[in-house]
């Protein structure tokens, strides 16, 4: 089967591999879908970063570079290992690509996302740019019934917007700004919208796809910060007092300036984008003006919410945000050149197996 490694910054391979076999307690799946997330775009442009090199192996799987990228899939059920009752040959699934060592105190509490060997699929083990990837069983969710494929491999980025407002505390009724219209921004919105937050309002430069799908998605007002400043128009739009949650996606330093003058008294900003270099952020805004300033990683038990949620919306989401479609052959051009070069234009690009 072609596969789609990472060797280094700029290096990535299409290679001939043998199809995996599912070992006790895995499960062999045929990838249906897989999308391009900015993960992959981060090793691809300037990694190793979070994939490790060959001398110093993942603790827990023991992957290293080279290794088969991609995290954000669904498939099906081929074969599955000894010891696996949790799922059967020919079951639709979504996958969870996150590593649980079972042992530490985060896993026991059911907070992998921050297990002591932290590791995901597609970085730490070979992953979904494939036609076959095996995974530990603990991380296939079935897909309900009317979820397509393509919904499904949307299921890991929304999950992760999900998380990140879970983890705000928002109501129902409470304001919100969302700081960035990439897929987690995005994602966030989806789950903002169906835990009743309003108003909504976005920010992300330009008039993009972006723009347009968070238009779409329910944005109450779409904020260009090249031509207005976002804190001044969110504290215009909140008579002066300002949002009671900030989901900050952005990762640029104006951005979070913004979000820690539009957010309330009191409220409440999270940060869940990856930064590129050490942010800067005045703490006498938390002790004055009580500001909590929230973390964010990942996702623990939202994959059966986000799925349920599909169920009555995964065809419309994915109409919305996925922009694009290519084979694994033309993966290197079709897919992360062309988010290096035009991510504007695009939300979530699909990669399809040979
Ligand atoms: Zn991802
Ligand atoms: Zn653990």
């Amino acid at each position: 089967m072609k596969a789609l490694r990472f060797y280094g910054s700029g290096d990535l391979r299409l290679e001939e591999m043998s199809e995996p076999t599912a070992a006790s307690g895995e499960v062999k799946i045929e990838v249906a879908c897989c999308g391009v997330c900015g993960t992959d775009l981060h090793e691809y442009r300037a990694g190793p970063i979070v994939i490790r090199p060959v001398d110093r192996p993942h603790p827990l799987t023991g992957g290293h570079a080279p290794v088969t990228l991609g995290h954000e899939f669904a498939g099906t059920v081929v074969e599955v290992g000894d010891d696996v009752d949790s799922v059967a040959v020919g079951s639709k699934v979504a996958i969870q690509p996150i590593f649980r060592c079972e042992r530490c105190p985060a896993c026991s509490a059911g907070e992998f996302n921050q297990c002591v060997s932290f590791g995901a699929l597609g970085l730490h083990a070979d992953g979904a740019f494939a036609h076959y990837v095996t995974v530990p069983a603990y991380m296939v969710h079935p897909i309900p019934d009317g979820v397509s494929m393509d919904a499904a491999a949307l299921a890991e980025p929304i999950a992760v917007g999900w998380h990140a407002v879970s983890r705000s505390k928002v109501r129902s009724g409470d304001s919100v700004l969302v700081s960035g219209a990439g897929p987690i921004g995005l994602g966030a919105l989806i789950a903002l919208k169906a835990v009743g937050a309003s108003p909504v309002f976005v920010a992300e430069i330009g008039d993009s796809v972006r723009t347009r799908v968070a238009r779409e998605l329910g944005a109450d007002v779409v904020i260009d910060p090249s031509v207005e400043s976002t804190a001044e128009r969110v504290l215009d739009l909140t008579d002066g007092r300002g949002v009671d949650v900030v989901i900050e996606a952005a990762g640029v330093q104006a951005a979070l300036d913004a979000a820690m003058r539009a957010v309330r008294s009191g409220g409440t900003v999270v940060s869940c984008a990856s930064w590129e270099t050490p942010a800067v952020v005045d703490l006498n805004d938390l002790l004055i003006r009580e500001i909590t300033l929230v973390g964010t990683l990942a996702y623990t038990d939202e994959y059966p919410m986000v799925l349920r949620h599909l169920q009555a919306t995964g065809s419309e989401l994915a109409q919305l945000l996925v922009t694009k479609r290519v084979d694994v052959s033309d993966a290197i051009d079709g897919a992360f050149e062309e988010l290096v070069r035009h991510k504007d234009q695009h939300v979530k690009i699909l990669v399809t197996p040979d």
